[in-house]
């Protein structure tokens, strides 16, 4: 049996952790090493100013009080008997599409475990309306891709991010698409008479092509988003080589 570690970035308490461990069950052999606060939005963050705790709530279950990145760290590297031969994040509350991915604690667990040499994916489950969760779709797809990328392993540094709506008509691959925040920024006055500034979703704008993630799951399907950890743009190095002489005089 596979053995397979699940994080997140909700914390170990989190009910989208719960659905995937069950959802999982049977699957391989599972361990979890989770946040023991919520720690959503945190991207890569890597705790190195201070210690960090954990807390062997049983024999498999370990929480931490760090990030999703020092969960992969600890998970990969101590806490468990054994390597595993996979890490899936999530299943997160809420959605991690366009640039929600640079921000994600959930994607970058998982990114985190690729570039360890674990491979891995990441799955955000979207609410309705009302703000409920259904994870039945989100762990039957899950449950699906594992084996498949046990036997597909996916090259280091790169993931699938699962992004999943209520109750979906279907699933389809994505590519990653935009979602732009206008973040309202929220001004007051501590009981000490010091202001404090508090960063809200403010307006949200999501663009992209056909294929994009945030439209298949605009459409009601589920978004599967192959995701690189990449960032060069070729295109705009070609450019850059292209003006190479006259530009690079000026700099050196
Ligand atoms: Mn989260």
């Amino acid at each position: 049996m596979p053995l397979i570690l699940l994080t997140n970035d909700d914390s170990i308490f989190s009910p989208g952790l719960k659905a995937l461990e069950e959802a999982l069950s049977g699957l391989g052999d599972l361990y979890v090493v989770a946040p023991d606060t919520e720690k959503s939005a945190v991207s890569f963050t890597l705790t190195i100013q201070q210690p960090l705790r954990v807390n062997r709530l049983d024999q498999r279950h370990f929480a931490v009080s760090g990030t999703p990145t020092d969960c992969a760290y600890l998970g990969i590297k101590t806490l468990l008997p054994k390597r595993p031969d996979f890490v899936v994040s999530g299943i997160n509350l809420g959605a991690n599409l366009g640039e929600d991915t640079i921000y994600s604690g959930t994607v970058a667990g998982a990114f985190q475990s690729s570039l360890l040499g674990v491979p891995a994916l990441a799955v955000s489950a979207i609410e309705n309306r009302e703000g409920e969760y259904d994870f039945t779709a989100a762990s039957r797809i899950v449950r699906k891709l594992i084996p498949f990328l046990l036997d597909h392993p996916l090259e280091e540094g790169k993931i699938l991010s699962v992004n999943v709506p209520f109750r979906p008509k279907g699933v389809l691959f994505s590519k990653l698409g935009h979602k732009r925040y206008d973040s309202e920024i929220v001004e007051k006055v501590d009981p000490r008479g010091k202001p404090y500034y508090w960063i809200g979703p403010g307006h949200i704008r999501t663009f992209g092509e056909e294929e994009s993630d945030v439209k298949t799951v605009e459409k009601g399907y589920a978004s599967v988003a192959p995701l690189s950890l990449d960032f060069c743009d070729e295109r705009l190095y070609g450019d850059l080589k292209k003006g190479e002489e006259n530009l690079l005089a000026t700099l050196f």
